[in-house]
């Protein structure tokens, strides 16, 4: 992989262009995406914003998200668009495989693979080029970066700003996690002076679940959840059943793993959902303990040190008992 400096020089040329982001995008892959949809746009190249897979209701809100093609949906329109593509921009995501289905059509385009990305142990060889920092609190950062320092700080626009506010808000917390960097806070006084309206971000992000989706959290908090004060983990295993019961949508139980840290003494919270193919696991710890590491040996997954996913293809009961016993070799 190439260092994206040196992709700079191509953005003068007319191209035709996909990005991508991982499969279930949440805020900040579709910040991201769309961000450098605006960027790209306005430089008059031809661009089309490709997810593996449907997203979250809750960022239906965003500048361009009509515009963005749903693979699992239009398949073939979809492969049309890869195969004719000079460049396919990676977005938020280490490795191809987290594309899911999409996977093999990147992988047979002769397009140039272009990574922008900020997780753990990326397969630099997939790509042309790119840029992969762990330091970063998130990819909508990095595509804030990859304007400015390609000369083009003078095109980002209201849309632009919008959707890198919205990553930049997801993937620290509401600005709290450690990643949070003066940088980080720098770009936000920027992107206000450009006329951002941030608590309508908050609003559109945070207060548009249903009723539904409460009630489903108060069960899962009274009936789903095991505190391990001795390791200092709590986690919570969801049933198929709940999620058919309270009417769950993509996007309903996002952040409801965050919840568990907040229980006085608690470093280390996982989840684990019983979905349609897998049973899909969400990791998040404070402080030394890396889930990144704890994800990828024993749930197939990745990330970053303090918050990754994974898979399991045993039952839900099994795989809360696998990840019960793996606890007492760690004691976080
Ligand atoms: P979440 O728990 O919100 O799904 O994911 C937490 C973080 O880990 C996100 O940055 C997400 O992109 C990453 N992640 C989630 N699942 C996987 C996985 O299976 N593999 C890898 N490499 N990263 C994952
Ligand atoms: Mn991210």
């Amino acid at each position: 992989m190439q260092p994206i400096e040196l992709f700079f020089p191509f953005l003068n040329k007319p191209f035709k262009a996909v990005i991508t982001a991982h499969q279930k995008p949440d805020g900040d892959a579709m910040g991201s995406t769309l961000a450098l949809y605006h960027f790209l746009t306005q430089l008059g190249h031809e661009v089309t914003v490709i997810s593996p897979t449907n997203w979250a209701d809750f960022l239906n809100w965003m500048p361009g998200v009509d515009k963005v093609i749903d693979f699992e949906a239009n398949r073939e329109k979809s492969v049309q668009i890869v195969n004719t593509a000079d460049y396919i921009f990676c977005l938020d995501f280490n490795i191809l495989h987290r594309t899911k289905h999409l996977e093999p059509v990147i992988q047979q385009s002769s397009a140039v693979k272009i990574l922008i990305d900020h997780h753990q142990q990326p397969d630099t060889p997939s790509f042309g080029y790119g840029v992969s920092d762990v330091k970063m609190s998130s990819t909508c950062e990095m595509i804030y970066d990859f304007i400015v320092q390609s000369g083009h700080s003078n095109l980002i626009n209201l849309d632009i700003a919008t959707c890198l506010y919205t990553g930049l808000m997801t993937d620290t917390g509401s600005f709290r996690f450690p990643s949070t960097t003066a940088s980080v806070h720098k770009i936000v006084a920027h992107l206000k002076e450009l006329g951002l309206q941030h608590s309508i971000i908050h609003e559109n992000i945070y207060d548009q679940g249903s009723e539904a989706r409460l009630k489903f959290m108060g069960n899962a908090f009274l009936h789903r959840m095991q505190v391990f004060p001795q390791y200092h983990t709590a986690i919570m295993s969801i049933p198929k059943t709940d999620i058919y019961k309270f009417d769950l949508k993509t996007g309903d139980t996002e952040g409801l793993v965050n919840y568990l840290l907040s229980i006085q003494g608690i470093k280390f919270a996982a989840i684990v959902i019983d979905r349609e193919e897998e049973r899909k696991w969400s990791f998040r710890s404070k402080g030394v303990f890396d889930v990144n590491i704890f994800a990828r040996t024993h749930f197939e997954g990745g990330g970053h040190a303090n918050a990754a996913g994974g898979r399991s293809s045993k039952s839900v009961e099994e795989t809360t008992q696998d990840f019960i016993s793996i606890l007492e070799n760690y004691k976080p």
